[in-house]
């Protein structure tokens, strides 16, 4: 294959250099050494090349009607729409990516959530990370999620503007708010990141929340009175930069897999059981196999709905 050597090598450079960069330079090689024009021409395989290499280069969203199909890390998304890249209470972040696409829901959800950031004292909104590429899909890097329209990734940064050029959102970093690995929440932590975190988990369109166990075990401390909208709060590696929104299946996708749901109560115990294996992590097992790598998703790995979604105008 005439586009191997060269996907090999920018693939290459992505385990040494940085994941954001990397995300756009693996596409552009691909479509650059394939030949491929980006948007209009969409090449339709199941010989299994990898699915991320189909869905990367592809700019424009399907002609179809809005649907989400299969699960968050195995699935694809028909006739996506795009968060505009500034709102009256956000701004879209890394333009370049073009990952600010998602399901109806999706932008319904950011416009009324953003809106309640806003409230915030110091936010005058949300700066928008990672969503969906315009058709889903796996992604050349940075997720194993985000493939239906319904993750979005929000920076932990209180947006102090919103007027930031494309060039700013591309080079503002956000901020890191944890210490100690992820075992604790740093000084920049506010009672307002617990305020939009809650608020949000309290939306009934969101499945899960996934921050890092210090903070969730932080908000345990500090929530009074309801907990209820604790459950949707889950510790997860990373996600000290952001917060990531998930939101349940809309009513009417029958294919959209959603997944199950949080056990029962706020979770806090279980999160506390993550910050224990933070600061004393188990001995490793001398006897564990290295698990065998996986195969990329193919084509033939998503539901059958996918290769439609690939192939549409
Ligand atoms: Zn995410």
């Amino acid at each position: 294959m005439k586009a191997f050597p060269i996907l090999a090598l920018s693939l290459g450079l992505t385990l040494a250099g940085c994941m954001s960069t990397t995300t756009t330079t693996s596409g552009i090689d691909y479509a650059g050494a394939s030949g491929l024009p980006r948007a209009t021409k969409v090449r339709v395989s199941t010989s299994g090349e990898p699915a991320k290499q189909l869905f990367g280069p592809v700019e424009s969203p399907s002609a179809q009607a809005p649907e989400s199909f299969g699960s968050y890390s195995k699935g694809c998304l028909a006739g996506a729409e795009q968060l505009p890249e500034t709102g009256p209470t956000w701004q879209a972040m890394r333009l370049s990516r073009n990952r600010n696409w998602g399901h109806p829901a999706l932008i319904d959800f950011l416009e009324r959530f953003s809106a309640r950031a806003a409230q915030q004292p110091g936010w005058a909104g949300l700066y928008v990370g990672d969503m969906s590429q315009p058709r889903g899909g796996p992604m050349s890097s940075g997720h194993a999620s985000h493939q239906i329209g319904l993750d979005a990734d929000i920076w932990m940064l209180p947006p102090s503007r919103l007027n930031l050029t494309a060039t700013e959102r591309e080079n503002l970093s956000s901020i890191s708010m944890r210490r100690a690995n992820g075992a604790y929440v740093n000084a920049k932590w506010t009672k307002a990141h617990m305020a939009i975190i809650k608020a949000a988990a309290s939306d009934p369109a969101v499945a899960r929340i996934f921050v890092f166990p210090g903070a969730k075990v932080q908000m345990c401390k500090d929530a009074r009175g309801d907990r209820s909208w604790l459950r949707k709060v889950r510790p997860w590696w990373g996600h000290h930069y952001h917060f990531h929104v998930r939101l349940a299946c809309p009513a009417g996708d029958r294919t959209c897999v959603d997944q199950a749901p949080p056990p029962p109560g706020d979770g806090c115990k279980d999160a506390e059981g993550w910050v224990d294996r933070i600061l004393n992590p188990p001995p490793p097992d001398p006897n564990a196999k290295p698990a065998p790598a996986k195969p990329p998703t193919t084509l033939a790995d998503l539901p059958a709905q996918c290769a439609s979604v690939l192939g549409a105008r």
